[in-house]
C-alpha cells in the first residue's frame, strides 16, 4: 500500500473544509447528514471542528448489483434521518467518483423540503465523473487510484487507517487469491 494522504494531512484538510463551511453558513444553525458508511470517520472529525448550531444525521447508500444492470441501482434508506424540512443541510461524502452517489442522494433529499441542499466530498477523483453536479466543498483532488482509508475500505477493511492509502492492483488481486484458497 502506497499512502497518498498523511494523518496531518488528513487533519488539516478537515479544518480548512470546517473553516470554510463556519464561514459560508454566518451561524446559521447547519444539518450535517453524512451518507453511510464511508463518511463516519471524516463526519466524527468534522463536526468536532464546527463552532456553530448544528444537527448530525445519517443516511444510507448502497449499490444492489443486479445481473443485468452495468452500474448497479442505488438504495437509499433514509429512516435515520432527522426532520429536515425548511433546514438548511450539508451532505457529506467520503468519495466523489462518478458522481451517481452525491446526486441521487441529493435528489432524495430535495424530495424533504429542506431550505436548502449543499454537498461536501472529502475527496474528488479526477477524471471520473459522469455527471453535472459538482460538490459545493471539496477537501482533497485525488488520482484515479482505488483509495482505502479514514472510512474507504476496500472489501469492509481498512475503513480504521489514519491515513489514506492507494491499494495497488496487484494486492487487490492476493487478496481475492487468498480469499479463495481461505488463507489470511
Ligand atoms: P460514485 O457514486 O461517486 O461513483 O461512488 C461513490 C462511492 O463509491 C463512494 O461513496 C465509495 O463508497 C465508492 N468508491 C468510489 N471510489 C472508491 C475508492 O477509490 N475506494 C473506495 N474504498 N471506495 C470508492
Ligand atoms: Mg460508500
Amino acid at each position: 500500500m502506497k499512502t497518498l494522504l498523511t494523518e496531518d494531512q488528513l487533519r488539516d484538510g478537515v479544518q480548512r473544509l470546517a473553516k470554510e463551511i463556519v464561514e459560508f453558513y454566518e451561524g446559521r444553525p447547519l444539518t450535517i447528514v453524512g451518507i453511510l458508511t464511508g463518511s463516519v470517520v471524516v463526519l466524527a472529525d468534522l463536526i468536532r471542528e464546527l463552532n456553530m448550531p448544528l444537527r448530525v444525521g445519517v443516511v444510507q447508500a448502497r449499490s444492489y448489483h443486479g445481473a443485468t444492470t452495468e452500474r448497479g441501482e442505488l438504495i437509499i434508506n433514509a429512516d435515520l434521518m432527522p426532520d429536515i424540512k425548511d433546514r438548511d443541510v450539508l451532505l457529506v461524502d467520503d468519495i466523489f467518483d462518478t458522481g451517481h452517489t452525491l446526486v441521487e442522494v441529493v435528489a432524495k433529499m430535495r424530495e424533504l423540503q429542506p431550505r436548502s441542499v449543499r454537498s461536501l466530498v472529502l475527496f474528488r477523483k479526477e477524471g471520473r465523473q459522469q455527471v453535472q453536479h459538482e460538490p459545493d466543498f471539496v477537501g482533497f483532488r485525488i488520482p484515479d487510484e482505488f483509495v482505502v482509508g479514514y472510512g474507504l475500505d476496500y472489501e469492509d477493511a481498512y475503513r480504521h487507517l489514519r491515513y489514506l492509502a492507494s491499494l495497488e492492483e496487484a494486492e487487490i488481486t492476493n487478496h481475492l487469491l487468498e480469499g479463495e484458497s481461505g488463507g489470511r
